[in-house]
């Protein structure tokens, strides 16, 4: 069953075409992988479906809502949770606190009943912690729990921004370049992480990569895009051997 469709979507830059009559469906339950050169429009795809960008035409659904009548803030609600090319946390806190930033999404009690310290406050409270607790056993985050952002290093960074993402419980997970600037250990680890986000939490998960060797061992499916427009999609193998994507890559 198809959980995200972009229908004949585009976006433009000024005179520039960022993403060019894109069709494409995500399936509930698959690990996707959007794939291409640089500056193909793989973290602009991202940007639409986070409604930071509205295309110029064009249909996105999520489970059968029309994404394009909802603010960027009401995306989160859906059970979208994403993480960026360029790490976005809050540097001077920790990582337990970026990671309850991830529970927003789930807060019913208003600011005032927080300030009072009410039961229910307590118990959702208690329910915040706890899930946050059990992605930081998930990701083995132990260690660094109270630990400032600023002070640690990349690799960790990157497995906190996956977290806090994942603290929202979410039902389609958006990666843009999860491996990037991570050792042949952490890349490892990420695959593992990648493959129970989908089988253990039953988490759909949409993924823009460039290390190939990562995307045949975790997606199902992948789709390759250059300039903006599907080049071609189908199995990470039979994407990587496609003529159009070898000539693609080649002539970058
Ligand atoms: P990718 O993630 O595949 O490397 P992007 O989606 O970031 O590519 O960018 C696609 C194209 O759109 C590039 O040519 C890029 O320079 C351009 N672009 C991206 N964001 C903006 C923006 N906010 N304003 C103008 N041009 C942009
Ligand atoms: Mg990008």
């Amino acid at each position: 069953m198809s959980l995200l469709t972009l229908d004949n979507v585009t976006l433009k830059f000024g005179g520039l075409t960022a993403v060019n009559k894109l069709s494409m469906t995500v399936n509930e339950g698959e690990v996707f992988a959007l794939v291409g050169p640089n500056g193909a429009g793989k973290s602009t795809v991202f940007n639409l479906i986070s409604r930071f960008y509205t295309p110029v035409e064009g249909k996105i659904t999520f489970d059968g809502k029309d994404l394009l009548k909802l603010a960027p803030d009401e995306v989160p609600s859906l059970g979208i949770a994403r993480t960026f090319q360029n790490i976005e946390l809050f540097d001077q806190a920790t990582v337990l606190d970026n990671l309850l930033v991830g529970r927003h999404r789930h807060r019913k009690t208003t600011l005032v009943e927080q300030m009072l310290h009410l039961p229910s406050v307590r118990r959702e409270e208690r329910e915040h912690r706890e899930a946050v607790e059990e992605v930081i056993d998930f990701l083995d985050l132990q260690p660094y729990r109270n630990k400032r952002i600023a002070g640690l290093p990349y690799g960790v960074r990157k497995v906190v921004e996956m977290g806090r993402a994942l603290a929202s419980k979410p039902r389609l997970l958006l990666l843009d370049e999860p491996a990037s600037g991570l050792s042949v250990e952490e890349t490892q680890n990420m695959r593992w992480w990648i493959d129970d986000i989908r089988r253990q939490m039953g988490i759909t998960v949409l993924m823009v990569e460039h290390d190939m060797g990562l995307v045949s061992k975790v997606c199902d499916r992948v789709l390759a895009l250059a300039d903006g427009a599907k080049l071609a999609e189908g199995t990470p193998q039979e994407v990587q051997n496609h003529p159009a994507v070898i000539e693609a890559y080649l002539g970058t």
